[in-house]
């Protein structure tokens, strides 16, 4: 069995606790307009490596991402879709004594159930609240999100919720009440982010000829994420959402 990887970075510090060993990993069926790795998009790109050899690759680093509360994240591209692939990853890592978190978008090809038995902790991006809104961001029907998110429902991992923030498109109070409902619908949340939109993947779109749509939208501005998160934390639980 081989995976299909993007690329190995081994030193992350914003997919999870601690230091992480980043796999991103090759291929996504959504094409969020925000995407900062549209390259990561083609399910045939990246390079293979068999499971013994990543796992070789991310024990060189155990010392460093284990002093610091640390481990080894699967990102993307969407690690859900490499189910087989990942599994057997997290077999690895579980057995190695090592926290894993799952850097996803809860849509890939299924066996969520025995995925999220072997994983730490979930980093969910929810991306819209609305069926409508979901489908001009991302360009799929929200249904494929639900096999995730109720089996997630059901599940012991630990969730963070991120979620970018795009003036005109997901910055309205409307919008962020509605996700703190679906929000609600998942136990185990720790977390919630609210990340503001900034156009710096735009290049990558001209390099590898595809259109921007967000091309002209100004980065969200910090005063308007502050109004924003406060709303979130309005009647906050004791997690703080
Ligand atoms: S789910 Fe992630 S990798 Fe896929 S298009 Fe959206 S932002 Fe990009």
């Amino acid at each position: 069995m081989r995976g299909r990887i993007h690329s190995l970075e081994s030193m992350g510090l914003m997919d999870g606790p601690g230091i992480r060993f980043v796999v991103f990993m090759q291929g996504c069926k959504l094409r969020c307009a925000y995407c900062h790795n549209p390259d990561t998009w083609d399910l045939q790109g990246g390079s293979e490596m068999e499971p013994r050899e990543l796992m070789d690759r991310i024990l060189r680093y155990i010392p460093y991402f284990k002093a610091s509360g640390g481990g080894v994240t699967f990102s993307g591209g969407e690690p859900l879709l490499q189910s087989e692939f990942l599994l057997e990853m997290l077999k690895l890592c579980r057995a190695a004594g090592i926290h894993t978190a799952l850097d996803t978008a809860g849509v890939g090809n299924g066996r969520y159930k025995e995925i999220l038995e072997l994983t730490d902790l979930v980093i969910l991006d929810l991306k819209h609240s609305t069926a409508q809104g979901y489908k001009d961001l991302t360009g799929l029907d929200i249904s494929v999100l639900e096999p995730f998110v109720q089996t997630l429902a059901d599940s012991t991992a630990d969730v963070w919720i991120r979620h970018v923030v795009v003036p005109g498109i997901t910055d309205s109070s409307e919008h962020i009440i509605r996700m703190k409902d679906m929000i609600r619908r998942i136990l185990n949340v720790a977390k919630v982010e609210l990340i503001p939109y900034h156009s710096l993947g735009e290049n990558k779109y001209t390099e590898l000829g595809y259109s921007y749509r967000l091309a002209g939208v100004e980065p969200l501005s910090s005063e308007q994420l502050k109004i924003l998160e406060a709303l979130l934390k309005e009647g906050s639980n004791e997690a703080g959402f």
